[in-house]
């Protein structure tokens, strides 16, 4: 890649929306950036049309102003070296009206998100990129758009044909964030016995859990161990009091699937194209400077 030895390593997380940073992979963004990696978060959108008490609009002009403060205070907790915004809008749940905003994340070209990723890419030069996976963790139609757009994007930015403010830039590897489905699988199982109905999973009852056990059995390449940094990120989750980040460890059905799931935190390598069996401890094993 450079021949400079202080080229620090730099990781690039793209997420949908404010708190998923925190309460998918806020541990492994946490960890890094203890080690002295440069960890850089782009939020696909504000998070505008989330759930939200009209109590904790007080001081705030909308409900994507509040969820931006809420993701600044994340940063800050995580040591994040940057947060920037590709400005789409959040686009809800499948079938709400939001999805056909005109400036509604799902509702772009993947070329058109593709362009404002590869800016990000060109701009920050992480060695590593991440972002959700090809259902977009649970079929939030703004994850899987930011995957589809990521995933053009990884390629694109190293592409001279393709035109920037920034010159070409090739990040050497790729992962989606995804959930190990044999544990998901035990956790279908296992809700109905702690009150939990998996079909209508959520603080909004929306997600199914079986389904994402069907369409989602992505094979497991990386697992990062966040128990050195389990209380910064459930700090960092902490801080989206909007979306319930306060209770994440203790109560409620996120805290039944992080239990479930440990402090382990699971990727999918989609670049280089792994090979058979491939289990990674590391997402910077192999990378060069
Ligand atoms: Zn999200």
């Amino acid at each position: 890649m450079t021949e400079s030895t202080n080229t620090p390593l730099s990781l690039l997380a793209f997420m949908a929306h404010p708190s998923d940073e925190a309460f998918t992979i806020g541990g492994t963004l946490a960890l890094y950036a203890r080690q002295g990696v440069k960890v850089f978060v782009v939020s696909g959108t504000r998070g505008e049309v989330g759930e939200m008490n009209p109590a904790l609009l007080k001081g705030f002009n909308s409900t994507g102003e509040r969820r931006e403060w809420e993701l600044q205070c994340a940063a800050k907790t995580l040591a994040l070296a940057g947060v920037y915004f590709l400005g789409y809008r959040d686009s809800g749940m499948p079938g709400s009206p939001d999805n056909n905003h005109p400036e509604a994340m799902a509702a772009q070209s993947v070329d058109e998100a593709a362009a404002r990723a590869v800016h990000f890419i060109r701009m920050l030069k992480p060695q590593v990129v991440v972002t959700h996976d090809p259902i977009g963790g649970y079929k939030h139609p703004d994850h899987i758009a930011l995957y589809r757009a990521v995933t053009q994007a990884f390629q694109q930015a190293s592409d001279p044909v393709f035109q920037d403010e920034f010159p070409p830039f090739k990040p050497q590897k790729l992962y989606y964030q995804t959930i190990p489905k044999d544990l998901l699988r035990w956790g279908v199982r296992l809700a109905p016995l702690r009150g939990i109905d998996p079909h209508h999973f959520g603080r909004n009852r929306d997600i199914d859990l079986a389904s994402l056990v069907e369409d989602g059995d992505f094979p497991i390449h990386a697992v990062i161990d966040c128990r050195s940094v389990s209380a910064i990120r459930d700090e960092a989750s902490a801080c989206h009091v909007s979306q319930g980040g306060e209770s994440i460890g203790r109560k409620g059905p996120m805290a039944f699937l992080r239990r479930l799931f440990g402090n382990t935190e699971t990727f999918m390598r989609a670049y280089p194209p792994p090979e058979k069996g491939l289990r990674e401890k590391d997402l910077f094993e192999g990378v060069r400077l």
